[in-house]
C-alpha cells in the first residue's frame, strides 16, 4: 500500500501518471488529503468511482499513531506520537491570538549530542520518514477540527495550523531527504498553502545543507547559535568542530539572498556562568555584526545530571539589553506548557525506558515570529 503522506506534490503526480490518470486527479485527491484531512479514499465523494475502487486497493492514509495527547492549561497541546521500536516523538500545537503554531520533530533522536539537550543525549534511532513528518501537520489539523476549534481564521475556511516550525525532536538537516518533500507539501497550494515565511527550519548548523536548502526549499531559518567563540561552541555544540563559526555566518549570509524573510533567526540558549555573561554578549554582537538577523533568547531547561543550570532572569534581561543596545533585536522566548511538560520534541525519549523519560528535559516552546 502506498501511504499518500509520503508523497510530495510532485511525487503524487508521478504516482498517477504511472497508473494512467490525470495529473488534475493527483491535485484533486492532494485536496481531499491535506486540506480536508480525509483518512481514507472512500471519504473522497467526488473522485470517479473506479479510480476510488482502484485506490482503495493500492493507497492509504497513515499518520503516526496517537500514544498519549495532553492539553495544558494555557491551551498548548502534544501528542506523543509512536515512532516504532518502543521510540515516540512529539509534535506540539501553540495557540495564540493570530495563529496557531505547530512545532514538529525530524527524527527519533539525535546524532548531534548538544551539551545541554536531552534529545542528544538520548542518541539516534532513526529518521522519520516523510510520512511521518507531513502526518504530524496532517494528525494536528485533523484533530483540532474535529474537536471544533475556534479562531478566526478556522472560522474564514483556513486550517487550525498556521506556522510550522521544526524545533522538535531531531536535527532537520541530518534527514534532508525527508525533510525537503515534507517541506514542499507544506508550501503546495494543493496542499497546506503554507507561505514560506510561516514554515522555520531550525539547525544547529550543518553547512553544506544550509546550502542545499537555500537551493532547493528556502524556508525561514533558526540557527541554533548558543557560543559567540569557536572555543565555547566547540563544547556546546559539536557540530561546530566541522562547521566552525566562520563557515555557519558566511552559509547565513549566503542563505539570505533566497530566504523568504531578510534576517536569521539565532537561537541562544542561556545557561548560567557558560554563555551569559556581557563578555560573551560582546562577541556575539561582534560575530553577527555582518549578518542581518534576530536574536532569541532561550532560557534553558535543566534536566538532571545535565551538568548545566539556568540564568538567572535578570540576567538574560541583562543580555538581551546589551544586544539591543548594540542595535540587534532581541527577544527572551516565553516558556508555554509548562505543566505538562510540552517540550517542542526534547521530551519524547524511549517510551518504554522510565528512567530516560524522567530525565527528559522541559524545552520552552519556540514561537517563530
Ligand atoms: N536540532 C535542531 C532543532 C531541534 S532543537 C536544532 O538544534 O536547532 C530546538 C531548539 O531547542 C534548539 O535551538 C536547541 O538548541 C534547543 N534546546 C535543546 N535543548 C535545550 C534545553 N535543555 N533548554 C533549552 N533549549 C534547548
Ligand atoms: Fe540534536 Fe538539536 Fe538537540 Fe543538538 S540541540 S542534540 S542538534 S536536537
Amino acid at each position: 500500500m502506498q501511504n499518500l503522506l509520503d508523497l510530495e506534490p510532485a511525487a503524487l503526480a508521478h504516482w498517477f501518471a504511472e497508473r494512467g490518470e490525470r495529473p488534475f486527479r493527483a491535485r484533486q485527491v492532494s485536496r481531499w488529503v491535506h486540506q480536508r484531512f480525509a483518512a481514507d479514499v472512500d471519504a473522497m465523494t467526488d473522485l470517479a468511482k473506479s479510480l476510488r475502487a482502484s485506490l482503495a486497493g493500492s493507497a492509504e492514509i497513515r499518520a503516526p499513531q496517537v500514544l498519549r495527547d495532553t492539553t495544558a492549561a494555557d491551551g498548548t497541546r502534544k501528542w506523543l506520537l509512536d515512532a516504532g521500536n518502543a521510540n515516540a516523538v512529539e509534535a506540539v500545537y501553540i495557540p495564540e491570538d493570530d495563529r496557531g503554531t505547530l512545532c514538529i520533530s525530524s527524527q527519533a533522536g539525535c546524532a548531534l549530542d548538544c551539551a545541554f539537550c536531552s534529545t542528544g543525549r538520548q542518541g539516534f534511532n532513526r529518521n522519520l520518514t516523510t510520512g511521518e513528518i507531513v502526518g504530524q501537520l496532517w494528525h494536528a489539523n485533523r484533530t483540532l477540527l474535529a474537536d471544533g476549534i475556534r479562531a478566526p481564521w478556522v472560522e474564514a475556511g483556513r486550517a487550525p495550523i498556521t506556522n510550522v516550525v521544526m524545533m522538535g525532536m531531531g536535527e532537520p538537516l541530518a534527514n534532508f531527504d525527508n525533510v525537503v518533500p515534507a517541506l514542499r507539501t507544506f508550501l503546495d497550494d494543493n496542499a497546506y498553502g503554507l507561505s514560506r515565511r510561516r514554515v522555520t527550519l531550525s539547525t544547529s548548523g550543518l553547512v553544506p545543507w544550509i546550502d542545499c536548502l537555500r537551493d532547493q526549499c528556502p524556508v525561514a531559518l533558526a540557527v541554533s547559535l548558543h557560543a559567540p567563540t569557536d572555543a565555547l561552541r566547540d563544547r556546546l555544540v559539536p557540530i561546530n568542530r566541522k562547521h566552525p563559526l566562520e563557515s555557519l555566518m558566511a552559509a547565513c549570509v549566503r542563505y539570505l539572498e533566497r530566504a523568504p524573510r531578510d534576517f536569521i533567526t539565532f537561537e541562544y540558549v542561556m545557561l548560567d556562568g557558560v554563555n551569559d555573561q556581557p563578555e560573551h554578549a560582546a562577541a556575539l554582537i561582534a560575530l553577527v555584526r555582518d549578518v542581518p538577523c534576530k536574536l532569541n533568547l532561550i532560557p534553558f531547561n535543566p534536566f538532571p545530571g545535565s551538568g548545566f543550570a539556568t540564568s538567572p532572569r535578570e540576567r538574560v534581561r541583562a543580555f538581551a539589553g546589551e544586544l539591543q543596545d548594540a542595535g540587534i533585536v532581541t527577544t527572551i522566548r516565553k516558556t508555554r506548557g509548562d505543566d505538562i511538560d510540552a517540550a517542542c520534541g526534547q521530551l519524547a525519549g524511549q517510551v518504554h525506558d522510565r528512567t530516560k523519560r524522567r530525565l527528559s528535559a522541559r524545552i520552552p516552546i519556540a514561537v517563530a515570529r
